[in-house]
């Protein structure tokens, strides 16, 4: 069953999402060749706690950091590390959550260290456009399937691959409820949405091949032919006009 939020509880969650997206923006503005994503953890943990919120990540299922750091052929899920430190050229996906009074945000984002290569940028643009086609399709009257089609058009005639077995989730009090929102689908199929659904919306795009593999840790997924993904991800609600952006 998917979670109808009332406008006062999407107004809640206004909070925890704009935590979240203040933690990804200042620890974002840190990331430089010769940092350590365990620094960029602890920046990033420490600016949650100032605001008086928790990390969303910290502790779930086991998870140590307070945010996901996965850099060039790493997907998603990667554990930060000291020893892990980024170089001229790489690009890191940041992901990072709060909760705060009871709700949850949830946000990534794909930057690059220094300067990177064109074909890197080209895939970070494209992902980047991928998740605000899936905002954009996010409308009440449309159906889930509408969202991962609209990322999916854009990332294939791109020629990238799309990764299927990581997906966008409902939000709420959990940092995921249910839908599964797939970054790939057919138009005009799954469940209809509905102003008041709560989604984070998070298209995983792999310049090669859709495929990944899992990581030794348990954690980490990468991709199974070694080039760069990207992933970026924004929490929103469905309204009866445009969808808003809660991690603003
Ligand atoms: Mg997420």
């Amino acid at each position: 069953m998917i979670n109808i939020k009332s406008k006062e509880e999407i107004d809640a969650m206004r909070e925890a999402g704009r935590i979240s997206a203040k933690a990804l923006q200042l620890t974002g503005a840190q990331v430089r060749p010769g940092i350590s994503t365990l620094e960029l953890d602890q920046i990033c943990e420490e600016i949650i706690r100032l605001e008086g919120a928790v990390p969303a990540f910290k502790g779930y299922n086991g998870f140590p950091g307070s945010i996901c750091a996965s850099v060039n052929d790493a997907v998603v899920h990667g554990i930060p590390s000291a020893e892990i430190i980024l170089q001229e050229g790489d690009i890191i996906s940041i992901d990072t959550g709060a909760i705060i009074n009871g709700w949850v945000g949830d946000n990534a984002w794909t930057f690059p260290v220094g300067e990177i290569s064109e074909a890197k940028a080209r895939l970070l643009a494209k992902t980047e456009e991928c998740m605000w086609a899936e905002i954009d399709a996010a409308r009440a009257g449309n159906h889930l399937g509408d969202i991962g089609h609209a990322c999916q058009k854009l990332a294939e005639s791109a020629g990238y691959g799309v990764v299927r077995e990581y997906v966008g989730h409902g939000i709420g009090h959990m940092m995921h409820e249910e839908p599964n929102i797939q970054n790939y689908g057919k138009p005009g199929t799954g469940p209809l949405l509905e102003p008041g659904m709560v989604f984070a919306l998070e298209p995983m795009i792999n310049m090669g091949t859709a495929d990944v593999v899992d990581g030794l840790d348990g954690w980490l997924v990468s991709t199974a032919d070694g080039q760069p993904s990207a992933h970026f991800e924004k929490t929103i609600a469905i309204t009866d006009a445009d969808p808003i952006i809660l991690t603003q």
